[in-house]
Parts: structure tokens; C-alpha cells; sequence
């Protein structure tokens, strides 16, 4: 048990106690320490008394729209933040991934898919600016140099693409909302021109990947936007 006691903390925020069980369950038997609340208010309060390393929200909350606590930790805290949604909700995930929620879980989820998103969270958010080269699959990324290699040949990227994908590199596992992309990449005037992203990041698959059209590197999160998977 010691092992369990010295894990992590992770703070579920969950109304429904069946499923706040469950959460609690899963993540304790992958050596998570976890802390619960039943409601925004008491979400809000343990996310800054229990210090916790990552929090998982449900939107759907008795006293607050999920969002809105999102935004509160978000005031004071870069705690890496899943989202739990009910299906057909694209929108209010959208709207989190925009307001700084780092992943989402679509309900009912698989188990070991939770324990693999919060862990990666965890470890995405502990790494410092990366220095040399980043090395996902074939492709190796080198941010300071401006290098991108595949196979280790350099594949030339247009200042765009290199853009795009350092912004993915810099966010690997975190799911990039289209408008988020948009915004960092194009500038806030371009939000809403999707098909930018899509344009992009066909031709960085093209580059990039062993199969463009079944990608492993930047994979589309449906309806939502990307994450790279590196
Ligand atoms: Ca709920």
C-alpha cells in the first residue's frame, strides 16, 4: 500500500458517485493517489488545498458549468486538466480546449484509456522547454536548430509547415483545438478558417509520416481539431 499512498495526486471532480468510484478505482490501481469532489465548489477548494498534479473534470457539475471551474483553476494554476464529456458535446469541449483543458475523455471510456491520458498529462506537463532533438517515430525534431529530419534525411518544410509543427511538438499529447491552432499559427484573424489546418497538416502527413492517409504522428481528433503523438 505504501507504493499507492506515494503516487501522484489527482483530484476527480465527478457528481455522480458510481462513476467518481470508478475513476477512483482505476487511477488507484495504477498507483494515483486520488482526491474526489462532488461539485465545482469543493472542486475549486481541493484544487488548490490538495496541490494535485492533474485534475479530472466532468462538464456536467450540480452547482457550476465545468467550464467555469476550468476557468477558476485556470486563474491561478497550470495543473494539466481532462475534460469528461458525454458524447454529441463537441462544442463544450471545444470551448474547454480553448480555455486551457489540456485533453478530454468522451463518456463511458475505457479504463486504461484514462490512466494513459492522465499519465501523459503529468508527463507532458513536466517537461521543460525541450532542448535538442525531438525523436517521434522515424522523424527527429530539433526546435533550436529549425531541423526536421525523416529516416535522417532533412525534410524541407515551408515556414508554415515548420510553424505548425513546432506548435505541435511544443504541445505533444495535448489535443489542439482548430481555432487554438489557427490563432497561434495564422493570428487571431484566421480563427475560424479551418481549412487552413487541414490544408497544413495534410501536407506536413505528406512529409511527415509513414502513411498520410492512416497518420501516427498527428492525429485528427474528430470534430475537435489534432494532437501530435509524439
Ligand atoms: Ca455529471
Amino acid at each position: 500500500m505504501n507504493a499507492i499512498a506515494a503516487g501522484p495526486p489527482v483530484l476527480v471532480i465527478e457528481d455522480e458517485p458510481q462513476i467518481r468510484r470508478l475513476i477512483q478505482i482505476t487511477l488507484e490501481s495504477s498507483g494515483f493517489r486520488v482526491h474526489q469532489a462532488s461539485d465545482g465548489k469543493e472542486g475549486l477548494a481541493r484544487s488548490s488545498t490538495d496541490r494535485p498534479e492533474a485534475v479530472v473534470l466532468d462538464l456536467g457539475l450540480p452547482d457550476m458549468d465545468g467550464i467555469e471551474v476550468l476557468k477558476q483553476i485556470r486563474i491561478r494554476s497550470t495543473v494539466p486538466v481532462l475534460i469528461l464529456s458525454v458524447r454529441n458535446a463537441e462544442q463544450d469541449v471545444i470551448s474547454c480546449l480553448n480555455a486551457g483543458a489540456d485533453d478530454y475523455l468522451i463518456k463511458p471510456f475505457r479504463q486504461g484509456e484514462l490512466v494513459a491520458r492522465v499519465k501523459a498529462a503529468i508527463r507532458h506537463r513536466q517537461r521543460p522547454e525541450e532542448k535538442g532533438a525531438i525523436v517521434a517515430g522515424p522523424v527527429s525534431i530539433d526546435l533550436d536548430a529549425r531541423v526536421v529530419k525523416r529516416g535522417g534525411e532533412i525534410v524541407k518544410l515551408t515556414g508554415t509547415e515548420y510553424a505548425l509543427l513546432a506548435l505541435f511538438v511544443r504541445n505533444a499529447g495535448r489535443v489542439l483545438t482548430h481555432r487554438y491552432i489557427l490563432e497561434q499559427v495564422w493570428g487571431p484573424s484566421y480563427a475560424e478558417e479551418s481549412q487552413y489546418t487541414r490544408v497544413y497538416v495534410g501536407q506536413l502527413r505528406k512529409k511527415l509520416e509513414d502513411d498520410p492517409s492512416n497518420p501516427s504522428l498527428i492525429v485528427t481528433e474528430s470534430g475537435i481539431g489534432y494532437r501530435f503523438a509524439g
